[in-house]
């Protein structure tokens, strides 16, 4: 007779499956273990790791702790002290309540928990392996908890080996505990990482706690935000519009006190500082409140993101609030006040990248290194982008098959010469037409092949040195990346020197950089890689492009003919010179032929 196929997993897997679900990595841990800590009422927590969180993570608190009973129960599978029912479920009071976090971390770890509530005589200190308890001690602590967690994914290891590197690891710690620590300015923090301090978080208010996680320089300028419509109330701090410093992961969103991710409102603020110029990388914390019934925050496990009922309310709310804030100031300040259309979201998915399309494959370079040069007898077939022949100005469509004669005489032109076009593009010719070269994009094409060779040779870019070294101040996410690229960045040729605290002396930059730019460029760096690059060891290729991208030539950066000519006979050198390092186009050719039929020669 057959036997069943199915059978019900044993709790083993089963709970191992769930741990995987709610804890990726260290700093889910973390996360997991600060939220009971805020939820057991906490006015103090410290948080020590030693290798990166792999080999032991404690988190010690000083909240209401937990009685022997209580302790022997908080491990097991779906015990929780805050949810009673499936309503509860839709009323966000507390951070956990789901029962999950405890029991998933200790069935992949080694934990050891030590609890004392206030009335009890002692501590009560509980080891758990595997989530089977394996010894239980009386002994003294102060009232409060502390978990101590060992060995991470030691049962796991197909998880284990896909956690990073020891640094990039207690960088993503540092981030969880930066943004739970701007929620709660009245708790006081610690972060030690093996014998380093490093984050202390005294108690105090918002700017306060601002000072101490993006910087005083920044705290400082921050402008408090106080908005309520359609129901939805948002506080926090935005920066000033002519405020520039890093590029992106400047962001710090709240709902209901606790961090969450939700692209539509981040695009809302992009979109708010849009018309103050596009250089202008906005810094906000904003908390966000609404009813209940409003939005859902169980879309995953581990709740980071919050799906709105109504996300174009949310949209136009946050970019409304952000807006009117920012013209007040202007007009306060008697500059003019920019007149903005209001405008509407579409859609929380972010549009997928434009593809530039396989250019390379239709336009050799070779061809165009030939053209260029003005050789003459290029190759039939070179096939070309025919511009004026697109459905939209602007959009890039796939080229067309075409072949195009190019008169056997002559070349069209032996000396190319360079004109700037909106400051943006250099405009020049080859034997099949006109050229149009995004300065931008090309620069970056450059410099990042140049990287790229730097940070694997011997090499070092040239730096010029700074007759009165800048102080630049660090967020602590970037001072901690810093310190993991320290040298790759000397190699390309920016010299910087710790000098006390989060702050840096730059000492030299790359030749060729303007000095008004360094620390602005030091920052996109570091928070180029942060997105490019979270969650592993910085590999070379996206320090190269993060430092391409950050220090190539600007659109709206006036160049002179001599930089044009230097810049476009570089970028026809260079292994791909017709895409960027993002894969954006860095030429264009209209051919002379469709120049010749628009004016109906
Ligand atoms: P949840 O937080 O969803 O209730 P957890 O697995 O995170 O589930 O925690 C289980 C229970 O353990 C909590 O409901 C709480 O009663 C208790 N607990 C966990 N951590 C602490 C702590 N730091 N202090 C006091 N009680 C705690
Ligand atoms: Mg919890």
């Amino acid at each position: 007779m057959k036997t069943a196929k199915i059978h019900i997993l044993s709790d083993e897997i089963i709970n191992k499956i769930a741990a995987g679900e709610v804890i990726e990595r260290p700093a889910s841990v973390v996360k997991e273990l600060i939220e009971n800590a805020l939820d057991a009422g906490s006015t103090f927590i410290r948080v020590q790791i030693e290798e990166g969180g792999k080999k032991k993570i404690t988190i010690t608190d000083n909240g209401e702790g937990m009685s022997p009973e209580d302790l022997k129960l908080c491990f097991l599978r779906h015990t929780t002290s805050k949810l009673s029912s499936a309503d509860d479920l839709f009323h966000l009071r507390t951070n956990g309540f789901r029962g999950e976090a405890v029991a998933s971390i200790a069935a992949i770890s080694k934990m050891t928990i030590i609890s004392k509530t206030k009335d009890a005589p002692c501590a009560q200190k509980v080891e758990i392996q595997s989530g089977d308890l394996k010894k239980t001690e009386e002994i003294s602590a102060p009232q409060g908890t502390s978990f101590v967690i060992e060995d991470l994914f030691f049962n796991t290891p197909v998880r284990r080996n896909f956690l990073s590197s020891e640094s990039a690891e207690s960088t993503r710690i540092l981030d969880v505990i930066v943004r739970i620590a701007i929620a709660h300015p009245e708790i006081r923090f610690e972060y030690r990482n093996g014998s380093k301090e490093v984050f202390t978080g005294v108690e105090g208010d918002l700017r306060s706690r601002l000072a101490e996680t993006i910087g005083t320089g920044i705290a400082k300028k921050l402008i408090p935000l106080d908005y309520f419509e359609n129901n939805i109330s948002i506080t926090g701090f935005i920066s000033p519009s002519e405020m520039q410093n890093g590029k992106k992961n400047r962001h710090f969103l709240y709902l209901k006190n606790r961090p969450i991710w939700n692209p539509a409102v981040i695009k809302a603020v992009q979109k708010a500082y849009e018309p103050y110029g596009k250089l202008i990388s906005p810094t906000s914390v904003l908390f966000l409140d609404m009813p209940d019934m409003d939005f859902d925050v169980n879309v995953h496990p581990a709740k980071k993101e919050v799906r709105f009922v109504n996300d174009s309310a949310i949209y136009s709310t946050v970019h409304r609030a952000i807006r009117n804030k920012l013209q007040e100031e202007s007009a306060a300040c008697g500059a003019p006040i920019i007149h903005l259309n209001d405008c509407s979201y579409t859609s929380t998915v972010q549009e997928p990248e434009k593809k530039w399309p396989s250019f390379n494959n239709e336009i050799s370079n070779d061809t165009l290194k030939r053209n260029f040069q003005a050789k003459p007898n290029p190759p039939k077939e070179a096939l070309v982008q025919d511009l004026f022949s697109l459905p939209e100005f602007g959009k890039i469509i796939p080229l067309s098959q075409k072949s195009f004669e190019i008169p056997e005489k002559a070349p069209l032109y032996s000396t190319p010469s360079f004109l700037q076009l909106a400051e943006t593009y250099i405009v020049c010719q080859d034997m099949e037409g006109l050229l149009l070269i995004d300065q931008s994009a090309a620069h970056a094409r450059i410099l990042y092949e140049q990287a790229l060779k730097t940070l694997s040779s011997n090499n070092m870019i040239n730096s010029q040195e700074l007759l009165f070294p800048e102080l630049i101040e660090l967020s602590k996410v970037e001072k901690s990346l810093l310190v993991e690229i320290l040298p790759d960045l000397k190699k390309l040729g920016f010299y910087l020197e710790p000098f006390g605290g989060d702050t840096y002396q730059i000492r030299g930059i790359p030749s060729g950089l303007s000095f008004s730019r360094a620390e602005k460029c030091i920052h996109e760096f570091l928070d180029s890689l942060q997105e490019d690059s979270p969650s592993s060891k910085v590999p070379l290729d996206a320090t190269a492009k993060a430092w391409a991208s950050t220090t190539a030539y600007r659109a709206n950066e006036k160049l002179s003919g001599e930089e044009m000519a230097s810049l476009v006979n570089q970028l026809l050198q260079t292994e791909e010179p017709l895409i960027s390092p993002y894969g954006k186009p860095t030429l264009l050719r209209i051919p002379i032929e469709d120049i010749h039929k628009k004016f109906k020669r």
